[in-house]
């Protein structure tokens, strides 16, 4: 076990395991690239040692360059990608591939291939040392992986913590003993899913939005989509018992989780109730329900704002949006009391920059 800053960590791949996956790597890249002579450009900082131990392995000639991206504050992934260190000069009718440590959920890659996707480059591919396939969400296809994980957070071997950790030969995995559940309240727009992404990063948890599973079920043309649609598309809430046994079977799917984030559930007191039943039966408890409080109209807004850029129809309208408030006053807001009497329930002010919002969250959660 390491310590670094506030986190301990336990050892989780072995040098020879994590050079074994470069050396793959690095024997397909030269299988397809042998005969050309590549452009590599490893992304800062958290690449550096793979890249140096991938060209030690990648014994043909081919030219090495830098790109400097940031997403990463802490364990917390900020969601706001910059460009730090630009693309190479000389790439015009090149081959481009791109040397990363880690893949998560694909933000700094989308902001990667929109970077290469301006430049004349004759090719460009993508090869991730560690790829957290779980999570991905990106659209492109990542076209030689190391090693695939799991979605815990790790550090060593380039990775860091706050910057530390980078020296470390061996990679360790955040070593979380204690168990977190939240649920996160709050209305339609509160800012939930947004929050949640932030919360699952620094205390390493599983984020559900039943929201969001819906929405994929309905992508996928599922029974459970298409009984959810009408309902969804009304802004009506999903019949209780098909929500809950969703919700139950999204949780069975993660044995290992260290903790759950529960955004857009439970919404109706007999959600609450079957969740606490369910937990129980697990040994497991919610450990705070923290409200995201925001005035209507300013939500109105934001939905109508978020409807343009997703395409959801239920942000589209304003007519759906208020009926979704209607049912938050009548079927969700009750929760309130019921979180109260278990002395679970807290607030936080849902109103101003995202990273002041996530940091009364962390207040909070760090007091449990
Ligand atoms: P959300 O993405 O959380 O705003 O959810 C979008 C829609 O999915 C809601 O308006 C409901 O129709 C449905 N939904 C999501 N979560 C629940 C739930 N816990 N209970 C019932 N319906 C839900």
């Amino acid at each position: 076990m390491i310590k670094l800053h506030d986190k301990v960590f336990k050892p989780y791949l072995k040098e020879e395991e994590i050079l074994a996956a470069v050396k793959r790597i690095a024997s397909e890249i030269t299988a397809d690239y042998k005969d050309d002579t590549p452009i590599f450009v490893g992304v800062l900082n958290g690449a550096f040692m793979f890249v140096s131990d991938f060209l030690k392995a990648y014994q043909h000639p081919c030219q090495v360059s830098f790109v400097r991206l940031s997403s990463y504050q802490g364990l917390t992934s900020t969601g706001i990608v910059e460009t730090l260190l630009d693309v190479p000069e000389d790439i015009e009718g090149r081959s481009v591939i791109i040397l990363e440590d880690v893949i998560d959920t694909g933000r700094t890659l989308k902001k990667l291939v929109h970077l290469f996707s301006q430049t004349n480059a004759k090719e460009f591919k993508i090869a991730s040392l560690f790829y957290k396939s779980d999570i991905y969400n990106g659209e492109y296809t990542i076209d030689y992986v190391g090693m695939e994980i799991p979605d815990t957070f790790i550090v060593g071997y380039g990775l860091d913590y706050k910057e530390l950790g980078r020296n470390l030969r061996e990679v360790y995995q955040l070593n979380q003993t204690t168990m977190i559940n939240l649920v996160l309240f709050g209305k339609p727009g509160a800012g939930k899913g947004t929050q949640a992404d932030v919360l699952k990063e620094k205390y390493n948890l599983k984020h559900i939005s039943t929201g969001d599973v819906f929405r994929y079920n309905i992508k996928n043309g599922t029974e459970l989509g298409k009984l959810a649609k009408s309902f969804m598309d009304r802004g009506d809430l999903v019949p209780d018992e098909v929500t809950i046994d969703m919700l139950k079977e999204e949780v069975e799917k993660n044995p290992d989780a260290a903790g759950f984030i529960f955004d857009g559930f439970p919404r109706t007191t007999a959600q609450a109730e079957a969740l606490d039943n369910f937990l129980g039966s697990k040994d497991m408890e919610i450990n705070a329900t923290i409200a995201l409080e925001a005035d209507d109209n300013i939500l109105v807004a934001r939905l109508l704002e978020r409807g343009k850029l997703s395409g959801r129809t239920d942000d589209q309208d304003e007519g759906k949006i208020r009926n979704r408030f209607d049912e938050y006053n009548q079927k969700t807001a009750p929760l309130k009391a019921y979180y109260e009497k278990q002395g679970k329930f807290h607030s936080v002010n849902g109103i101003g920059e995202i990273s002041e919002i996530s940091e009364r969250l962390g207040a909070v959660v760090d007091t449990l």
